[in-house]
């Protein structure tokens, strides 16, 4: 049996006598590494901008792609109200358990007498799926590529709330423009 010959390609990587000494490859390292740190350093200090990150929570990106999935927002009826009916789909299929929704009742209002009264999602432990506005059977909730500016030092302060959720209003959405042009902005309708 003939034994078994590994396979060999065009571009094997080949390593030098300089290579396999380790020591020069990992000074010259932390020779960049400590070059862009005090490069970083010194613009800071002098109150330039150093390194090409954003300093969140004081700046935030702009660039965001027009699909990310950032902050959840509620979409409204022409009157100014919650288009959800406080179905709970969207708390059931939410696999992080995040979503909470009481329920209101409106016998007044025959088409949709149910209503969010409570409406919070904790950011602190939302993985940002989406399946919450793929479950919505009414498209009441949407997520918009903006992020949301919850920096908190404390968990609980990081819960998304129905009023916040309400209040975002689209620059231009192609595929329903809400509140519909004149309407009022979220108005609270019901008791
Ligand atoms: S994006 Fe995902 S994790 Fe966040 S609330 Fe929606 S379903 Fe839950
Ligand atoms: S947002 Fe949609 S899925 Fe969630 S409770 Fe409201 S209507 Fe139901």
């Amino acid at each position: 049996m003939t034994p078994y010959k590994r396979k060999t390609y065009w571009n094997e990587p080949a390593q030098t006598g300089w290579d396999r000494s380790y020591l020069p490859e990992i000074l010259r390292g932390l020779a960049i590494t400590s070059r862009v740190f005090l490069r970083n350093m010194g613009r800071w200090m002098t109150g330039r901008k150093g390194a090409l990150t954003t300093y969140y929570p004081e700046e935030t990106r702009a660039d965001y792609a027009p699909l990310n999935r950032g902050k959840h927002v509620l979409t409204q009826r022409p009157d100014g109200s919650p288009q959800c009916i406080a179905c709970n789909l969207c708390a059931t299929v939410c696999p992080a358990k995040v979503i909470e929704i009481e329920a209101g009742f409106d016998p007044a209002d025959t088409a949709h007498p149910k209503f969010p009264l409570r409406f919070e999602i904790d950011y602190s432990r939302c993985v940002f799926c989406g399946l919450c506005v793929e479950a919505c059977p009414e498209d009441a909730i949407r997520m918009v590529k903006e992020t949301p500016g919850l920096t908190s030092d404390g968990r609980m302060q990081m819960w998304l709330t129905r009023d916040e959720m309400l209040s975002w209003q689209p620059a231009k959405d192609v595929a329903k423009p809400y509140p519909p042009k004149g309407a009022p902005m979220h108005q609270e309708h019901r008791p």
